[in-house]
């Protein structure tokens, strides 16, 4: 990938092929675009080897993590006598991250072939879609495609003559962004409150019901059966070494056009920006992230990192979700963090002090700053609250909650600061039309 091509061959639609076709949604079109010719090659080999070639074509998890897909895969023990479970998490939240939502509306399909292939890799029987409860529609059309799969002889008993047996149940959940959290939402789905569980023992030792279970992301799941109908070695030759193969990128905030893009990973956001029409007319660059929110925000400095695990992590962030979030120069960066801050201690679950105390005292020094009624030691107190969320929570959302608040006072100190000299805040809020 040079930037001298063309901007929009850098694109590599896969997943998102058929999302401009007429119903893509249909069993009819899902099959016009090969769909379910990856299930066949998978039934052809023994479940061993599918698990071989899924980690051989190095597909990492496109939840935010980045685990290696077939190693988790082949981490569930064989001959156990355990029932053994698959969980897909589709309960995406986190801040700016739009890409699993739009994938199952356009092309359910895609999720259940992934979730077929993978259930006959792990030796499953029942697999789960946990799908964030307030997407009506998505949940309607999910019910829809599961119901056409059953019909068509992908689900059920003897799938295709294989022998093989698969029910899918679709839950919804009731929308809180802890539950996207892998054993909150084990624990929600077995019916009690969605808190975090210790981790050792990972879900794939004891998961779903004590049982071995793997839990995906539906964009990880959903790029399963592209890579058994072309093989690994197509999936390589996207992508960079370490981080192959195709995603999809959500863009949105301060663009001329919002909205998924399906490119190998380790394009730039320089490159997915001259695709989609650049920042809105008139304006600049000032700070984006990433993978949502929960990651270390970036500058116009880094508009050039390769937006894949490593090229981003050496970069001092992390790939996350892949939801780029674009801020121009109207945005005050410490209205946009307190925003995210207030997010966190909505959200956080209340199971350890660290975050559930932490992000309410990081809300009401964010807000008083803002409002011009910072004191002298604010930025000091910030950065003091933020590192004692920092990896001394009980799960991720509080070490979320502490980056953009590390993040933003690394680049925007000034920023900060001016808000204490002023004693205001320097935008003109009307301006900042993103939180309109
Ligand atoms: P993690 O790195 O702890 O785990 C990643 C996955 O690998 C998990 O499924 C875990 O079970 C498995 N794993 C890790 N080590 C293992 C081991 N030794 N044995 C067996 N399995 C093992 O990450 P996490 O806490 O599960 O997720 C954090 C990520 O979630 C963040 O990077 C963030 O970007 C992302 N996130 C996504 C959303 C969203 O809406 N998609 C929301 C919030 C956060
Ligand atoms: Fe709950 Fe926050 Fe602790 Fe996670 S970090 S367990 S969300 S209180």
């Amino acid at each position: 990938m040079t930037s001298v091509e063309p901007a929009e061959k850098l694109l590599s639609p896969v997943l998102s092929a058929s999302w401009d076709d007429t119903r893509p949604w249909t069993l009819a079109t899902y099959r016009r675009y090969d769909g379910y010719k990856g299930l066949q090659a998978a039934l052809a080999m023994p479940p061993d080897d599918v698990i071989a070639l899924v980690k051989d074509s190095g597909l990492r998890g496109r939840g935010g993590a980045g685990f290696p897909t077939g190693m988790k895969w082949q981490f569930i023990p064989q001959n156990d006598g355990k029932p053994h479970y698959l969980v897909v998490n589709a309960d995406e939240s986190e801040p700016g991250t739009c890409k699993d939502i739009p994938l199952l509306f356009a092309n359910p399909h895609s999720l259940i072939e992934g979730m077929i292939i993978a259930s006959y890799a792990i030796r499953c029987d029942h697999a789960f879609i946990y799908l964030r409860g307030e997407v009506v529609p998505v949940l309607r059309r999910l019910h829809a495609a599961v119901a056409e799969a059953y019909q068509a002889g992908y689900l059920g008993r003897n799938i295709l003559g294989s022998g093989i047996d698969l029910d899918i149940t679709v839950h919804a959940g009731a929308g809180a962004y802890i539950c996207g959290e892998e054993t909150a939402l084990l624990d929600s789905l077995e019916g009690r409150r969605g808190q975090p569980r210790l981790r050792p023992p990972f879900p794939a030792i004891a998961g779903l019901y004590a049982c071995p279970t793997v839990v995906n992301n539906v964009e990880s799941i959903a790029s399963v059966p592209p890579i058994l109908a072309r093989g690994k070695d197509w999936f390589k030759s996207l992508g960079t070494e370490k981080s192959p193969g195709f995603t999809l990128y959500s863009l949105s905030g301060h663009v001329t056009n919002p909205g998924q893009y399906e490119a190998p990973l380790g394009i730039t956001l320089r490159q997915l920006l001259e695709i989609s029409g650049g920042i809105r007319a008139g304006h600049r660059l000032k700070f984006w992230t990433p993978g949502g929110s929960s990651t270390p925000m970036f500058t116009d400095e880094h508009l050039d990192v390769p937006l894949d695990y490593e090229a981003v992590g050496a970069a001092g962030s992390m790939l996350g979700t892949k939801a780029l979030q674009i801020f121009d120069e109207t945005t005050c960066v410490v209205r946009a963090v307190t925003r995210w801050t207030e997010f966190y201690a909505h959200e956080s679950c209340g199971k350890c002090t660290p975050c559930r105390e932490g992000t309410y005292w990081l809300v009401q020094l964010l807000k008083r700053i803002e409002a011009g009624e910072g004191v002298e030691g604010d930025l000091e107190k910030l950065a003091d609250i933020a590192d004692n969320i920092n990896g001394k929570s009980f799960c991720a959302l509080g070490d979320g909650a502490a980056s953009p608040i590390a993040s933003s006072l690394k680049y925007f100190r000034a920023e900060y600061e001016q808000h204490l000299a002023e004693r205001r805040c320097p935008f003109d809020p009307a301006a900042a039309t993103v939180w309109a």
